[in-house]
């Protein structure tokens, strides 16, 4: 069965430049629209975003971090970071960004639809409160947890990001938090080298973080069980009032930056899980996605393609239980479960 799918759709997302060697390029949401406007016409609803109030930015980003921000405004090149060039009109799109994000949590929560995916640029998991780095400009999902808690009451929410690098913005963020779980995996070896399994929060928060580092080795079915094992048993003991996925889809085979082998269906499948689990709960939970990475752009566009199949109902129903991990899957699982089971959540 369909669900409603809401998506971010605006042409200012390409204004962001970059310069021309630099992997987050216009060129990756240009070629996302196309696939949506062939692919998905009438199956989604393309929404447009206004750019976040300044006062929604702030429950995350100090007001000295959005100065210098703004302050980009019609320079012609600015070096937030050394990898994180913006242009004279990326101020606005960095706020149009955040503004999507609040939008999908406006819908979502209001039961315009079911699931959204905010098609945005620059990606934000990287974002730090007080500076941007590896290619983000302000943490996009952070600010639409803020945004969702302070609006709607929204109690709970589970952050899973499956992009191939460690959200370090939102893992520092909500580290010590116990209402925002924050379930991560990720290539160690890469950028920026954080997210080792004993990181699981401090304070109120021990135990409401889950760092896993991934063999480059992994196959599809491999993630798959991992995910089962270890992801599912999260969400069912943490209960969330909304699921929030920062989708960078740069673990795919294809990618030039991620170093692993996966498949465009891997998403869908590992979708197709969270919503079993969200059913079995009882009530949908409303799913949040966010373009993270993810810089080859035919491939991207084949995973969200993949995955928007599966929200809207065209993709494979069948629903899967039983994965056959390899060696080095099974012994990680073992570790997190080890790591976690003093929290209650994994048994
Ligand atoms: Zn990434």
């Amino acid at each position: 069965m369909g669900m409603r799918v809401g998506v971010t759709r605006d042409d200012r997302f390409a204004e962001h430049k970059t310069g021309h060697f630099h992997p987050e390029q216009p060129r990756r949401i240009q070629e996302l629209y196309r696939m949506v406007d062939r692919e998905f016409a009438g199956r989604v609803q393309p929404v447009q975003p206004q750019p976040a109030a300044l006062e929604d930015v702030e429950r995350v980003h100090t007001p000295a971090h959005i100065r210098k921000i703004l302050k980009t405004a019609e320079q012609r090149m600015t070096n937030l970071a050394p990898d994180t060039p913006v242009s004279a009109r990326s101020y606005l799109v960095a706020w149009l960004a955040a503004g999507a994000c609040l939008q999908g949590v406006d819908m979502l929560l209001t039961d315009q639809c079911d699931a959204f995916f905010a098609l945005v640029r620059p990606p934000g998991h990287h974002a730090l409160p007080e500076r941007s780095s590896g290619f983000c400009v302000f943490n996009n999902i952070a600010v639409a947890v803020r945004y969702a808690q302070a609006n709607y009451g929204a109690g709970r929410i589970f952050i899973l990001d499956w992009d191939v690098h460690h959200g370090n913005g939102l893992n520092d963020i909500f580290y010590h938090d116990d209402r925002v779980y924050y379930y991560s995996t990720h290539d160690l070896m890469l950028y920026p080298y954080s997210g080792e399994p004993g990181q699981i929060g401090t304070g109120r928060g021990e135990g409401y973080t889950m760092n896993i580092p991934l063999s480059r080795d992994f196959t599809d079915d491999d993630m798959l069980y991992l995910y089962s094992r270890t992801l599912l048993p999260a969400i069912r003991g943490f209960a969330p009032d909304m699921i929030m996925v920062a989708a960078g889809f740069d673990a795919h085979c294809d990618d030039p930056i991620g170093r692993c082998r996966f498949s465009e269906s891997l998403y869908a499948r590992i979708t197709r899980l969270i919503l079993s689990a969200s059913h079995s709960a009882g009530r949908p939970i409303p799913l949040f996605f966010s373009l993270e990475g993810g810089y080859e752009p035919l491939a991207l566009t084949r995973c969200i393609r993949e995955l928007l199949r599966e929200l809207t109902g065209s993709g494979c129903t069948e629903t899967e239980s039983a994965f056959s991990p390899s060696a080095g899957a099974a012994d990680l699982v073992r570790q997190i479960e080890e790591i976690h089971r003093p929290y209650g959540v994994i048994s």
